[in-house]
């Protein structure tokens, strides 16, 4: 591959041009807040002069593509930065499948280069506009989970730059605790500059995809169970608001990469990019706009159906309507996203998912996966061992808050935990309880950085 620049910016000053910005917001448009953000052109050395000269007392947070959905991208009154001019490829081996890449360069892009070359990412979201800096802070997990474990798994090396200008390469052989404190260190212990990522080969960017309708919860476990071991990826969306017998239904999607050469020879069919135009009035969002939707969408899925797709749609639906964030209106959403133990027909999901649709909350997007076993190499990653499920949910004001509060009091209770990329709201009390091992993380932790979600939680 033609690397754009073979090493970081190493030595050309920063030349920084804070501006206060009051329209900084991640996906969930929850919270507003307004930060001063600093475009980050790279040196080496002397990280602290710049804008922190002018506002010493001010903390810094780098800043991906803002698609985190609730405040562990923000800083409030305090320093973005912004890492988008990071975006050089360095290098990959096409013997080994080794990438190495600056941190700002979003997986769109890699993806683009990767695929026609015969390779993929180890690990994908639902969005590819993501930066390769934000998938390893959050330490993300795609529908593979269950067989490739979160995306810090496949991290062979990062490089780290601190406030005080130090630069620490880590890896699984060199200062491998820093590694493992950044995989998933929400952007605290410094910025990631280049990360090394061991890539998957594949033939050609086709899925064979298989859809199947599933009428109650019960039914999903058995579908993930059987699908675990044959298909790569895996996950159900399911109508939060049925009860009763139909509990828990959903669609049920999984899928491998297609092997054979010639499914390179199909074509690509012409994706059209569609834009949500406004902040949808909030009128339209009421439960039984989303109970006809929710309705509709089972039922216009065939109970079975087998075809193959382009990797695009497969991984990323939602990315083919620009905005779609807008359907929430102008107060914004949360999306709350926890991971419980699995224990099949006993798993404290059901109990959760009840307890939701009876709520009088709604949620266009639900979605369901059993995560594997594999253990996130990251201390303050998320995923772990169990079932996850992540709900959109209109924010509402207070009755939406008390809501989730039922579900975290719900999910402490059984040992799982939430999911801070998607957080605006859990407490101090319940961050304590779902990741304990923070004080280990403390150490790690760069002094002059800082978050919204970091001061509202610790
Ligand atoms: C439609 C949609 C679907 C999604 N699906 C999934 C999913 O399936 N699985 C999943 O795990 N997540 C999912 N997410 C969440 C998303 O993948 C994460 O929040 C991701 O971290 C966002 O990346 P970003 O580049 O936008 O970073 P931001 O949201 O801007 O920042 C995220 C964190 O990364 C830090 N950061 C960013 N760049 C750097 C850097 N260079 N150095 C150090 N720290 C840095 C920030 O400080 C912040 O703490 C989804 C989000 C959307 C909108």
């Amino acid at each position: 591959m033609e690397s754009k620049h073979k090493e970081p910016l190493g030595q050309s000053p920063i030349s920084v041009s804070p501006l206060w910005d009051e329209s900084r917001q991640s996906w969930g448009m929850y919270p507003k807040t307004t930060s001063l953000v600093s475009p980050l052109h790279w040196r080496g050395q002397e990280f602290s002069e710049s804008s922190q000269d002018k506002h010493p007392s001010l903390s810094y947070l780098p800043f991906g593509r803002g698609r985190s959905y609730g405040d562990s991208c923000l800083n409030d009154k305090n320093i973005l930065l912004g890492t988008e001019k990071l975006n050089h490829f360095i290098e990959l081996n096409n013997e080994t499948g080794m990438l190495k890449v600056e941190a700002g360069l979003t997986l769109k892009e890699v993806l683009e280069e990767i695929v026609p070359r015969g390779w993929f990412l180890p690990v994908v979201p639902g969005t590819q506009f993501v930066t390769i800096g934000g998938a390893i802070a959050n330490d993300i997990h795609g529908k593979n989970h269950h067989v490739a474990g979160t995306f810090g798994c496949h991290v062979k090396s990062l490089e780290l730059l601190r406030s005080d200008g130090t630069r620490r390469v880590c890896s699984q052989e060199e200062n491998t605790d820093w590694l493992q404190a950044t995989i998933g260190g929400l952007g605290l212990t410094g910025i990631i500059l280049w990360a090394e990522i061991k890539l998957k080969k594949i033939v050609c960017p086709w899925i064979s995809r298989e859809t199947l309708r599933f009428h109650n919860l019960k039914k999903f476990f058995e579908y993930s169970e059987d699908s675990d071991n044959k298909f790569e990826y895996t996950v159900g969306w399911m109508d939060c608001l049925s009860q009763g017998d139909d509990l828990g239904r959903g669609v049920f999607f999984r899928g491998n990469h297609l092997l054979v050469k010639e499914a390179a020879e199909l074509k690509v069919k012409q994706e059209r990019i569609k834009t949500f135009p406004f902040h949808a009035p909030e009128f339209l969002l009421n439960r039984l706009s989303m109970k006809a939707f929710n309705t509709l969408y089972y039922h216009t899925h065939p109970s079975k159906k087998s075809e193959i797709v382009h990797y695009r749609p497969f991984f990323f639906p939602l990315d083919g309507i620009n905005h779609w964030n807008r359907l929430y209106g102008k107060r914004g959403f949360f999306q709350y996203q926890c991971v419980v133990p699995y224990e099949g027909s006993k798993s404290p999901i059901f109990d959760i998912i009840e307890t939701f649709a009876k709520s009088g909350l709604g949620s266009f997007l639900t979605v369901i996966k059993t995560f594997g076993n594999s253990i996130s190499p990251g201390i303050l990653s998320f995923p772990k061992p169990g079932v996850t499920l992540t709900l959109d949910v209109p924010n509402e004001g207070q009755k939406t808050l008390r809501i989730l509060e039922i579900l975290d009091e719900k999910v402490v209770k059984c040992g799982g935990r939430v999911y801070p990329a998607k957080d605006a709201r859990m407490s101090k009390e319940s961050f304590k309880h779902y990741f304990p091992e923070r004080p280990a993380f403390e150490k790690y932790k760069d002094p002059k950085f800082s978050s919204s979600f970091w001061r509202r939680v610790t």
